[in-house]
């Protein structure tokens, strides 16, 4: 079987699976409890703290540990806007994960949030002029996604950073897809919150950080024994935090040597894709694009019976997202791209890990090319 969905999530690695071990077993203690099991796990639960802190280039203190990317999208979104006195406003895209939209939707539900969805382009890049356009006075928190897990589009969020900064708006972004193959330096980007996800990194899933900068007032989402200094209830997942700090390192000390061979994996699969599969049109943008990401549409034909034709010839794929997958609903992001809803419908996502180089997806395109075919045959 060739897996290509790592951007749905990724196998736990070894060295990960036994950095975590001895807190799952021997060393299982609660941080918070005073004699030395419990000070052994805080200690652990602190080094893994450094280890994000010294990854994104931020202060320990300024990183919490979640239970993943969803609930550091969350509470960056409802902790700052609900925290910020400036006003009730928020600015976003079309083009964020389920996570974001979500929790912004709350916010337009129950606290009466208006929200500025600042359009993107065909290729999913958001315009730095239009974005400015969005905020306002009372705008209290801009969210846009570093890559979209769909099409993997990159957008330029230091320039993002630098207007919502000049206008005086926090700006989150979630990072999920970008953690491994591109720079997370908070300082760079210039970020005051920026959410991570272990599972797609090579830790479990359950694991993931926001980041938020000190100065940024933040109401927590779970109440409880004010962990996390408060901000995160509920006891430490000391294991997962472990496991993280430990596929992160990992994944940045290679990061260079992964995205060059991811890249070149990448561009002679979508060339072939392109000159050997009719009607295959790439997705996002041509060259600001995540390296192990390719998405297609492939008009006239259905994703879910290219998907089904895939995986008889060995090809584990998606659709688009994982939440999507399995629905017929067409992709929210590519509509948002300005894809008609009936083409949207016919997309595949190829997402590869750090291990794939270009050999891997050599039988890929053929597969590709004959699953298109037995699908448009048939007429599905
Ligand atoms: N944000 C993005 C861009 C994602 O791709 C995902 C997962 O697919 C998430 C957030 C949610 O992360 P988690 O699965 O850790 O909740």
């Amino acid at each position: 079987m060739i897996y290509l969905d790592a951007a749905a999530t990724t196998a736990v690695r070894r060295e990960v699976l036994e950095a975590m071990w001895p807190y799952l077993t021997g060393d299982f203690g609660n941080p918070s409890s005073h004699h030395t099991v419990g000070e052994s796990a805080a200690r652990a639960l602190a080094e893994a703290r450094a280890g994000v802190a010294s990854w994104l280039g931020c202060r320990a203190s300024d990183v919490i540990f979640t239970s993943g990317g969803t609930e550091a999208d969350n509470l960056a979104i409802k902790g700052i806007a609900l925290a910020t006195p400036r006003g009730r406003h928020i600015v976003t895209t079309r083009i964020e994960h389920e996570a974001v939209l979500e929790s912004v939707a709350y916010l337009e539900r129950l606290h009466g949030f208006e929200v500025t969805f600042v359009d993107v382009d065909r290729s999913g890049l958001v315009s730095p002029d239009a974005f400015a356009a969005a905020l306002r006075d009372d705008t209290t928190l801009a969210t846009i996604m570093y890559a979209n897990n769909e099409v993997g589009t990159v957008q330029p969020i230091a320039e993002l950073t630098a207007i919502a900064r000049a206008a005086g708006v926090p700006f989150h972004t979630d990072a999920v897809q970008a953690a491994g193959w591109l720079d997370l330096n908070v300082a760079t980007l210039g970020v005051d919150a920026l959410s991570l996800s272990g599972h797609k990194l090579g830790a479990p899933k359950g694991v993931g950080v926001l980041f938020v900068r000190g100065r940024i007032p933040l109401e927590p989402v779970l109440h409880g024994g004010g962990q996390e200094r408060g901000r995160r209830s509920g006891t430490e997942n000391v294991a997962g935090a472990v496991a993280l700090a430990t596929a992160a390192r990992l994944s940045e000390r290679d990061r260079s040597s992964n995205v060059e061979r991811a890249s070149a994996a990448r561009d002679a699969f979508v060339a072939e894709v392109l000159a050997t599969v009719p009607g295959a049109e790439l997705t996002g943008h041509p060259g600001l694009r995540l390296p192990a990401t390719a998405s297609f549409v492939f008009p006239g034909t259905s994703g879910e019976a290219v998907l089904l034709e895939l995986e008889r010839r060995g090809i584990v794929s998606s659709s688009g997202s994982a939440c999507a997958a399995g629905s017929d609903e067409a992709s929210h992001v590519l509509v948002a791209l300005g894809y008609p809803e009936a083409v949207a419908q016919t997309a595949v996502r190829f997402s590869w890990g750090a291990d794939v180089a270009s050999e891997h997806l050599a039988p890929v395109a053929g597969a590709l090319r004959e699953a298109v075919a037995t699908v448009t045959s048939l007429g599905r």
